[in-house]
């Protein structure tokens, strides 16, 4: 299944802007002869499962979440607890950047996706 950014945006709750930053920093995804971006669900699920696993050989503080952008595991500044359903998400900022951090409820989870 593929996606265009405005489109997995909508489905992760994240701005356009947020998915350019991911393509920066090694999300995969292709661009059609007219120049469109594409980025497919499984390759990004793949990409996040990779770039979210933590390198510090123990798991994450239950006040802590991955930083996408820092590369490395940070406290979470003003978490906020977002219940979708029986998902629940953390909100956060990076005491480091200040970007918005998202955290899935269950453990090494830093975000639970369904696409593809
Ligand atoms: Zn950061």
């Amino acid at each position: 299944m593929w996606y265009t950014p405005a489109e997995l945006g909508q489905e992760l709750g994240v701005s356009a802007r947020t998915i350019r930053e991911w393509q920066r920093l090694g999300l995969p995804y292709r661009r059609d002869e007219r120049g469109h971006l594409w980025i497919d669900g499984r390759q990004f699920a793949a990409w996040v499962k990779e770039v979210s696993r933590p390198r510090l050989g123990r798991r994450l503080n239950p006040d802590e979440a991955y930083c996408l952008t820092c590369r490395t595991a940070v406290k979470l500044v003003n978490p906020t607890r977002q219940q979708h359903g029986h998902q629940v998400t953390m909100k956060g900022q990076c005491p480091n950047c200040g970007k918005a951090i998202y955290r899935g409820g269950r453990h090494g989870e830093s975000t639970k996706l369904s696409l593809g």
